[in-house]
């Protein structure tokens, strides 16, 4: 039978880009649900919708989260969880949900970025903090948070490298540069750039007296973030409650 899939933020860019990569997959689209209710045919609600999905794929805003972690665990359905700009308490609630039903989450679904952390985790592990490290990203004109939740993560990998145990997004040497500023040592530092039609560009810099290594991704279209949110989502069906990540799905953990 084909696997069923249910969009919350179907409206939006990642849902609509979604929707047609499921279709180019061959993949069913069990409905979508934005804002405003239903968007995509499918049952006239979320919670109908959930119940009938195999699993749920929610790119929406931070505000939403409580809401889809709510109706996953209703209806028992697992759900990657797409949506950048979460803060601890959003990341303290998907632990939560995560002992009752299966959360995917993760700031970056493509195959590249998944690769380029790897590349930079070890790329900090050889160099150590003498070498530092600078972040920096472009997105589109309509992106709201910043620094992005790539660079977040680019930033956890580099942190990993460097022995730190934490893989959260959130890191303590986390930096962003307002006014007179001296560079603290082990500081990452993020720069964020808005503007146009920009899918996602991250480039991480280590920076060491004399030489440089540049390490980036460029997304030339949201097309790869929702084929990777599918090859997620398709792994993430049926799996028992707990919380994974792009690299479980993607067979690199
Ligand atoms: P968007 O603004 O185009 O779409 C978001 C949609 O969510 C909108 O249609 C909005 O109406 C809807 N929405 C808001 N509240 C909702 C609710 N309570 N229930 C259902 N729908 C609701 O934004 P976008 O460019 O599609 O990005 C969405 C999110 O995905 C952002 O956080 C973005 O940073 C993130 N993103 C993640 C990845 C990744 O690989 N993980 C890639 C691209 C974008």
């Amino acid at each position: 039978m084909t696997m069923s899939i249910g969009i919350l933020g179907a409206a939006g860019r990642m849902g609509r880009a979604i929707a047609t990569a499921a279709g180019e997959a061959g993949l069913a689209i069990a409905g979508g649900v934005d804002r405003d209710g239903v968007v995509s045919g499918g049952p006239a609600d979320a919670v109908s919708l959930a119940a009938i999905a195999d699993v749920l794929i929610d790119f929406s805003m931070p505000d939403a989260l409580e809401a889809n972690l709510a109706l996953a665990i209703a209806s028992g359905t697992p759900i990657l969880i797409g949506t950048t700009g979460l803060q601890p308490e959003h990341h303290a609630a998907i632990d939560r949900a995560a002992e009752q039903v299966a959360v995917l989450q993760t700031a970056n679904t493509s195959l590249g970025v998944n690769v380029l952390r790897g590349l930079v985790e070890q790329a900090a592990r050889i160099l150590g903090t003498d070498w530092d490290i600078e972040i920096v990203e472009m997105h589109h004109r309509h992106k709201l948070d910043s620094p992005s939740g790539t660079a977040l993560l680019l930033g956890a990998s580099a942190n990993v490298g460097r022995g730190a145990a934490s893989t959260t997004e959130l890191n303590r040497f986390d930096r962003m540069r307002e006014g007179p500023h001296a560079r603290e040592e082990g500081g990452i530092y993020y720069a964020s750039l808005r503007g146009g039609s920009v899918a996602g560009d991250h480039q991480v810099v280590f920076a060491s007296e004399g030489e440089r290594i540049e390490l980036g991704h460029r997304a030339e279209s949201r097309a790869i973030f929702a084929r990777g949110a599918l090859r997620g989502a398709v792994w993430l069906a049926g799996k028992p409650a707990g919380r994974y990540s792009m690299a479980d799905a993607l067979g690199f953990a």
